[in-house]
């Protein structure tokens, strides 16, 4: 008899370990199957905004691979399986046919947990009306396109982290007049400082997108059934379509129930091959934490780059390998028309909660010799530490070709360079480019200066 894994959740992590647990391991050695309660396996979440805005045309590009896709590699792929409980004693778990409402207990030699995440819902009035939605799933973006192109004239977007700014870049490329709306004093309040998401949300209202700060929703009014406005203490903004993007929270329940325990970070608790504390059952993607590599503590963050490699490694664990899940440093990027956003390390906020003595440089810049016909504004916060000049962190925002400049820090941050190093790197140039100094090395100049200085 060969070995049993059940995978719980067919997306970026779940089918990132079945894969490479099947490279290794023969059919006729390892049985998988992976249960997804959804109605589709393998899609990729960080493309709907793209859907739903209409640069992605065909809704076929957002699925990966399907189900027969995998069959034919022998891992059993199950649509429209929900596991409602997960019995540790006895290895098993129970699952509801969400077609015929059918359950059965499934047992497992390996169980690897990787449910995600899930949208915050908060229990505010009207948020059952018709056209308030959320984006999450293939079925959401579907909907929502359907709904952004369906004669609405006004959107507003609850929420200013990143995928309340792609849906409403998405709302306004498709013509809807568009409004975010927090209750932050900025946009991306918690993964930008405050003084570069103050600058970042006077960009996207130049764009044409309105943004309305520092105000609480606390009703979603609606007529007929149907939503027509979003409601805060002072005021009424109309809408006919809302998306609830208030941030996500890992899908922990049933390990909760299960007795799997939950990390620091709010995540299950993994090791650096992705083993929860209970032998047999492995986590990896939203659902669990990573190790932050700057400030050795366990973080939960919900990003595709690091479910699809906490997922390999899970998966190279699962196949009779050793692999290794070397940490995160938080780089993430998204965009606003043609405005690019860019972090990656610690802000000042994180350096000082993780007790690091930091000092901090902006530069302003270009994205290219300045002489150079499609040359932008950029800027760029740099983070290092004192004394020691570290690197910790840095944010960047500006026009084409500022926002992937982040690698080059994720880079120099994963191996641990001091900002007096990356000051003098060999990078790149030419005036298409960037200045003869590029905006990298002037920003890691002054972060050094900074640091040093008494
Ligand atoms: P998920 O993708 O959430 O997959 C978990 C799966 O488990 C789901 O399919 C779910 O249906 C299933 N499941 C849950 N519970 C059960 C159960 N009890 N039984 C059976 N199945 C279950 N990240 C980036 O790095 N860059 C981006 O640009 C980016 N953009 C994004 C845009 C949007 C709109 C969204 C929603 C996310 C975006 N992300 C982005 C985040 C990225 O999509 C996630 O980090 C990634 O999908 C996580 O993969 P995962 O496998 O851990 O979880």
């Amino acid at each position: 008899m060969p070995e049993r894994l059940v995978v719980i959740g067919g997306d970026a992590a779940g089918m990132s370990a079945a894969s490479q647990a099947r490279r290794r391991r023969r059919p006729d050695d390892l049985e998988i199957i992976v249960l997804e309660k959804g109605n589709y396996v393998s899609y990729s979440a960080c493309g709907e905004p793209y859907f739903v805005s209409g640069d992605v045309d065909d809704f076929e590009d957002l699925q990966v691979r399907t189900p027969e896709q995998f069959w034919k590699v022998s891992i059993d792929a199950r649509l429209h399986h929900e596991v409602t409980a997960i019995d540790v004693a006895q290895g098993r778990v129970l699952v509801r046919n969400r077609e015929d409402d059918s359950e059965e207990w499934l047992g497992y030699d390996q169980l690897l947990y990787a449910t995600g995440a899930h949208s915050i819902r908060p229990p505010i009035e009207g948020i059952g009306l018709n056209g308030v939605h959320e984006l999450r799933t293939l079925d959401d973006a579907q909907t929502l396109r359907r709904a952004a192109t369906g004669g609405a004239r006004k959107a507003v977007v609850v929420g200013g982290g990143y995928i309340g700014l792609e849906v409403a870049e998405a709302f306004h490329t498709v013509g809807l007049e568009t409004t975010i709306v927090t209750m932050m004093p900025t946009v991306l309040e918690r993964t930008f400082d405050p003084d570069m998401g103050e600058k970042i949300g006077y960009r996207i209202e130049e764009l044409g997108i309105e943004l309305i700060t520092e105000h609480k929703v606390e009703c979603l009014e609606g007529r007929e059934g149907k939503v027509v406005g979003v409601g805060c203490a002072d005021q009424s903004i109309p809408a006919d379509i809302v998306v609830l993007a208030l941030g996500s929270r890992p899908t922990t329940q049933l390990a909760i129930d299960a007795g799997i325990p939950i990390g620091t970070g709010g995540g299950i608790a993994v090791d650096e091959r992705q083993r929860t504390a209970i032998e047999g059952i492995w986590s990896a993607g939203d659902c669990a934490d990573a190790v932050h590599r700057l400030t050795g503590q366990p973080i939960n963050l919900h990003l595709g780059t690091v479910a699809n490699k906490a997922g390999r490694v899970a998966g190279i664990n699962l196949g009779g390998g050793d692999a290794t899940f070397p940490g995160v440093l938080g780089t993430a990027i998204t965009k606003v028309h043609d405005f690019e956003i860019a972090r990656t390390g610690l802000t000042e906020f994180e350096a000082e909660a993780a007790g690091l003595a930091f000092a901090a440089a902006e530069v302003g810049s270009s994205t290219a010799a300045h002489y150079w016909p499609g040359s932008s504004p950029m800027r760029i916060k740099m983070v290092a530490e004192r004394d020691t000049t570290r690197l910790l962190g840095a944010q960047i925002f500006g026009g084409p070709g500022a926002g992937k400049r982040i690698d080059t820090v994720a880079a120099a941050l994963w191996a641990g360079m001091e900002a007096s190093d990356l000051a003098m790197a060999d990078l790149s140039y030419s005036p298409p480019f960037s200045g003869v100094w590029d905006p990298i090395n002037i920003a890691a100049r002054k972060a050094a200066a900074a640091a040093s200085s008494p």
